[in-house]
């Protein structure tokens, strides 16, 4: 292993759902979350503080959680 080298990140579904409507550049501030978009990006950047938890659309119900691969 190498630190040279980000470790792989893998995204896991926990409630199925569609993706978020603030997805859509032109959807302006979603009311129904923090910022889904911003969440999941932080987590996919490897943000201690986002890696394993879940990452949750209040209004579709899409819930995934993004981990370093085993
Ligand atoms: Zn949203």
């Amino acid at each position: 292993m190498s630190n040279r080298q980000k470790p792989a990140l893998v995204t896991k579904t926990i409630t199925p759902g569609d993706p978020p409507p603030c997805l859509q550049p032109d959807y302006g501030t979603c009311r129904g979350c923090f910022g889904w978009p911003a969440m999941y990006d932080a987590a996919l950047r490897g943000e201690p503080g986002w890696l394993g938890v879940a990452i949750s659309c209040a209004v579709t119900g899409l819930t995934v959680v993004v981990r370093e691969a085993e």
